[in-house]
């Protein structure tokens, strides 16, 4: 344990990964491009491939840009801290790092995987589809523990979900899931607002291009976990390639200093919004996990991210705004809207969408750091010529 272990949250997203800082002489974090390194002494370099072959990390040379790449390991061990977690592994998107999950323990023998409803669409279509040779078997949250096979590898989970905001009990699913390891996407909350480890979830995914990145210009994953599992991921990164650039490495250890206050700051806006909302009459239901009565009571509020569903066209509501910016993804200093039966969800088939409440009404917004009277000016304005 560091010290920081006594200092809170904030403190931590600080200062997390650049303890060395003081001894190397430098304020910000050194970035590494190279892709390869001087390997003088073959036979001890041929021991060291075969560690990182195996999911280790031996100290010294990182051999091969595709092995490791410290700016990167900077990243990890911050959100690991930050998670909670022994460790955590970064992947080129979150798609690559829920891909090495289900690669990781299918390798293992495991190619079964629970999963509950809704999911982020790329996640939803990847355990759909089978494209990787996982089987997936689709279940309500309290029907989770009945599904649970002798083959099965992982239990997945978003909480809240994309893109209905949905909070699921973390504690309870933990329990049901016995020894599958829990796997909770915490893209939405980051850990500002919620540890899923800490409830009991073994495995916890971010895409790190929302929150964690948080200015839309970068593109990244990262699981943070136990070690034992972290070697698996690093063994499927290292034989797949699937790494995390070292630019999107510095860009996503910055962003992680200011997470705790863009989060909030996004927070208060969004509930704001929710409230403003709730009570405009172009509006048949508003989807804010801070307004709902019946709470799981794990998330420190109720997020960044409001959906709603619209009296109207929802296309003309997007087609409407000026300040805020019709386009997908979340978690960036800017207001995004969009319509998820159109986009981010798109990939899954329609009766599934429909099912999990994603219908053509329905509208998500991600809250970004504008001022919120400026951000419902111009909400309440499309909604009005919607
Ligand atoms: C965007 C997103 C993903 C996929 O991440 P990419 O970085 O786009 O690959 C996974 N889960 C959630 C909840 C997301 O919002």
């Amino acid at each position: 344990m560091t010290p920081r272990a006594a200092h809170s949250f904030a403190t931590r997203a600080v200062h997390a990964g650049r303890d060395d800082f003081a001894e190397l002489g430098v304020h910000a974090a050194p970035i590494d491009l190279s892709t390869t390194y001087p390997a003088v002494d073959c036979a001890g370099e041929a021991a060291r491939i075969e560690e990182f072959a195996s999911g280790a990390q031996p100290a010294g040379s990182p051999i091969y840009a595709r092995l490791h790449n410290p700016t990167v390991a900077r990243f990890e061990s911050a959100l690991a801290e930050l998670e909670g977690a022994e460790s955590a592994v970064a992947f080129a998107s979150g798609m690559a790092a829920m891909s090495a999950c289900l690669l990781a323990t299918a390798a293992a023998g495991k190619r079964h995987v629970v999963a509950v409803r809704p999911l982020y669409g790329g996640s939803d279509h990847l355990l759909g589809s089978g494209l990787l040779g996982t089987e997936v078997t689709w279940a309500e949250p309290k029907g989770v523990a009945a599904e649970i096979r002798p083959d099965t590898g992982l239990v997945i989970v978003e909480s809240p979900a994309n893109p209905t905001l949905t909070e699921l009990d973390l504690a309870a699913l933990a329990d049901d899931c016995g020894q599958v390891p829990l796997l909770v996407d915490n893209t939405f909350a980051t850990p500002v607002l919620q540890r899923p480890l800490g409830l009991g979830a073994l495995v916890v995914l971010h895409s790190a291009t929302k929150f964690l990145g948080g200015h839309g210009d970068v593109l990244g994953g990262v699981v943070a976990c136990g070690e034992d599992f972290a070697r698996g991921l690093r063994q499927i990164r290292v034989a797949t390639g699937g790494v995390l650039h070292p630019l999107a490495g510095y860009l996503l250890l910055r962003g992680l200093a200011t997470l705790p206050v863009r989060v909030r700051a996004a927070q208060a806006s969004a509930h704001e919004l929710a409230l403003r909302l709730s009570a405009h009459p172009k509006i048949a239901a508003v989807h804010y996990p801070g307004l709902a009565v019946d709470r799981p009571g794990q998330m420190d509020g109720g997020g960044a991210l409001v959906a709603f569903e619209v009296d109207g066209d929802a296309h003309e509501v997007v087609a409407a705004v000026e300040l805020i910016t019709p386009a997908v993804s979340l978690g960036s200093v800017d207001t995004l809207i969009q319509h998820p039966a159109s986009l981010t969800h798109r990939v899954v088939r329609a009766a599934d969408r429909e099912a999990g409440g994603i219908g053509e009404n329905l509208l998500r917004v991600s809250v970004g750091l504008e001022d919120v009277e400026d951000l419902w000016s111009d909400l309440s304005r499309a909604l009005d010529l919607a």
